[in-house]
């Protein structure tokens, strides 16, 4: 094997979001150049990359215009095709592979994978067909029907009570392949973010609990008290399974349902940095984003060691129209006279509800000092205590 890929080089990224953009800045600050694929002119990676190539995922000029600039690339959006990744690593060096996106991209796939793993997910039927869906065991029931592709943020997904609530959110959909599970009694949520390398070598961040609303992440919590030390411990060991057995290279994140009984069950898997490690960004020595450009260069990956417990509040458009039905910026200024504020804006031109405009990070020096300082920053935002 080669070497890594040292500062000097160009690392690309399919996919201009903000997760794009927070990976170009960890590879820049670090001496990389870099490029993103993404037809969007205004897109918040593509405003601070070296490069921006402006055309879509499957364009083939574009992929191999990525290709000879760069030395590595990399994908920030999990629905980028799987081919198009494929197609790129003929070229150069690409991680995460093609083969592991295409298995995140796809619940049933997914699901299956976690089954291979020995790792816990919620009981579940693969509904592709109209014989599928009348020989759904009635335990499933009531469940949440989950489009097997493309969902995001609780999209494509409905909660249906009975039969007759599956049949017609089936129809509803399209009758498009999905999955259907059971409805669990979710005591709360966590995620945990692993990196492997080319060579086998896993890190992970800290453990994470997560709280969502309406089907988006809004509450991130990071420190030790957030959960019982034996399921973080369980948590981090599923996710590197996970990762071991798909035979991983990349960041990837698992997210994680704790049931009211205290047990563990996988929920879904993300190949790409996620929004509930970005507190490891102010609260971790080593980012989700650093340790993105390290797997891909095949830079040494050491375990990163969190110094400060940290809540992340997600800022989603909503908070620009708190005050006035009018879009108006929000109490910035206010909110960073709190000790230990870590404001990130992702440079979107518009704010738009639910969409995700950046994020809050709080830390400091005890789990309940950080607490009262992101409470006093939700209050000035208008974002419900939690
Ligand atoms: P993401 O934005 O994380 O990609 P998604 O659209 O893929 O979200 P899921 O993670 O599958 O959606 O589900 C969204 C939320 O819905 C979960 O975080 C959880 O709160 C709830 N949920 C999903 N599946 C179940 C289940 N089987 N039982 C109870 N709650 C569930
Ligand atoms: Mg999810």
């Amino acid at each position: 094997m080669s070497g890594p890929i040292l500062p000097g080089a160009t690392l690309g990224v399919m996919g201009g979001g903000q997760l794009g953009r927070m990976f170009i800045h960890a590879a820049q600050r670090m001496g990389y150049f870099t490029a993103v694929l993404d037809p969007d002119p205004a897109s918040p990676a593509g405003r601070v990359s070296h490069h921006h190539i402006q055309a879509g995922y499957l364009d083939a000029p574009g992929l191999g215009q990525l290709a000879e600039t760069c030395d590595a690339i990399t994908t920030e959006f999990e629905n980028v095709p799987s081919s198009a990744l494929a197609r790129l690593a003929v070229y150069t060096t690409v991680s995460p592979a093609a083969s592991a996106v295409a298995i995140a991209q796809d619940r049933a796939a997914e699901k299956a994978h976690f089954v291979r793993c020995g790792v816990p997910c919620a009981p579940y039927a693969v509904i592709d067909t109209p014989e599928q869906l009348a020989a759904v065991d009635e335990t499933l029931l009531p469940g949440i029907l989950k489009t097997t592709r493309l969902g995001y943020d609780g999209k494509g997904q409905a909660r249906v009570a009975d039969r007759a609530a599956l049949a017609a959110a089936w129809a509803d959909m399209h009758s498009v392949p999905c999955v259907l599970e059971k409805m669990l009694p979710l005591e709360a949520e966590c995620s945990v973010i692993v990196a492997r390398g080319a060579d086998g070598q896993m890190v992970h961040l800290p453990p994470q609990r997560n709280l969502h609303r309406d089907g988006i992440l809004a509450v991130t919590e990071v420190y030790e008290e957030n959960m019982p030390l034996p399921l973080m411990e369980q948590a981090v060991a599923a996710a590197k399974s996970i990762a071991n057995e798909l035979q991983y290279v990349g960041v990837l994140c698992v997210e994680f349902f704790v049931l009211q009984d205290g047990s563990l069950v996988v929920n879904e898997i993300a190949p790409r940095p996620h929004n509930s490690g970005h507190a490891s960004m102010d609260c971790c020595d080593v980012s989700q984003f650093e340790l993105q450009v390290r797997t891909l260069t095949g830079l040494p990956l050491v375990q990163p060691r969190q110094h400060s417990p940290a809540i992340m509040l997600n800022l989603l458009g909503d908070l620009w129209f708190v005050r006035s039905e009018q879009a108006a910026t929000p109490p910035w200024a206010d909110v960073l006279a709190l000790p230990g504020a870590h404001l990130h804006l992702y440079g979107k031109a518009s704010a738009n509800k639910g969409r995700k405009m950046g994020h809050l990070t709080l830390t400091g020096p005890t789990a309940s000092a950080v607490r009262a300082t992101a409470l006093q920053a939700a209050a000035l935002l208008g974002i419900e205590a939690f």
